[in-house]
């Protein structure tokens, strides 16, 4: 399958008033047309920045990002503006990215009629509706502004807007860890059936293994700044190979009523500071089967089987 979206090396480090914070560290990813691509870690990770980098809202310190092929203009540039059309970025706070003032209705309709796709503003009003019940809010919300909806309704608004332009490629940034459980499950439903309606590629960040067990159909773990383990979905959370995606896997609650109930081994340490990431593997002051050649070598991400590569000295060449 042709790369619709990829990372070459892609790097991102802010300035801040204690130094340097590295928060994404030289990242090799390719996401095929159509796929959806889970993006995992603990909070700090550096998995929010790699996805605004990949959806083309922040322009890397080094490397570079491709969508269908050809680099990302830089944001805000003439080019920039025309692929919003098919590139779009749901984030995980939608009150942060929605108009507080203007309706619903006119928050979907705005991006299909700013793209040329309407005359007026008024003539795309009635798609903006249809899209707005197909993402479950009924006619009866689309005068309403943002604040006047539940969390998971702005989350949906968020979707319709994303979608209202019919783009190739949506990154979601955490798009259901703000809700309730029950709600956040309607929402994963609904992506599943969107993703095969609108034939989108996907890549779904979370910090929650177990929502992305439902949404992804292959896995990237990453550990400060970097992908440590990469694989087909259901191989990495059947057969993990980098400690730190087995420790992320083992603090899973078990599915399986008859498991032992004792508390799984807890991950021990604090996550690498973005600041003063430690040499060689970042993970050695956590890892219970760290090698003396760990704290000086960085391991070169291997081969695991086809399709499944980790970055671990205990990986064989
Ligand atoms: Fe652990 Fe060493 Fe592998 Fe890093 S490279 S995960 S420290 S065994």
């Amino acid at each position: 399958m042709t790369a619709l979206l990829e990372a070459r090396g892609l790097a991102r480090d802010f300035r801040v008033a204690a130094g340097t914070l590295r928060a994404v560290r030289g990242v090799d990813l390719a996401v095929a047309r159509g796929e959806s691509l889970g993006l995992v870690g603990e909070s700090g990770c550096g998995k929010s920045t790699l996805g605004r980098m990949l959806a083309g809202l922040l322009p890397p310190t080094a490397g570079l990002a491709r969508f269908a092929g050809a680099p990302l203009p830089p944001p805000g540039s003439p080019a920039w503006r025309a692929q919003r059309a098919q590139l779009q970025f749901v984030a995980q706070d939608p009150l942060g990215s929605l108009n507080p003032r203007l309706p619903i209705c006119l928050q979907v309709a705005e991006g299909p009629a700013a793209h040329g796709r309407a005359r007026r503003l008024r003539d795309a009003i009635p798609a903006a509706l249809a899209m707005l019940a197909r993402v479950g809010l009924d006619a009866g919300l689309a005068a309403r502004v943002p604040h006047q909806l539940s969390g998971g309704q702005r989350q949906r608004v968020a979707i319709a807007r994303a979608l209202a332009l019919r783009p190739e490629a949506v990154v979601l940034d955490e798009p259901v860890s703000a809700l309730d459980v029950s709600v956040g499950a309607g929402i994963i439903r609904l992506l599943a059936e969107l993703r095969g309606e609108f034939g989108l590629t996907t890549v779904f960040i979370s910090h929650d293994l177990r929502v992305v067990r439902h949404v992804a159909d292959r896995v990237a773990v990453m550990y400060a700044g970097r992908v440590v383990e990469e694989a087909p979905a259901a191989r990495l959370y059947a057969a993990p190979v980098h400690p730190y995606a087995r420790a992320l896997l083992a603090a899973l609650p078990s599915l399986d009523p008859g498991a032992s109930r004792a508390a799984p081994p807890a991950l021990e340490g604090e996550p690498a500071s973005p600041l003063a990431p430690p040499p060689g593997c970042a993970f050695h002051p956590r890892c219970p089967l760290a090698l003396p050649d760990c704290a000086r070598e960085a391991p070169a991400p291997r081969q695991v089987a086809p399709g499944h590569r980790a970055a671990c000295h205990l990986v064989p060449a």
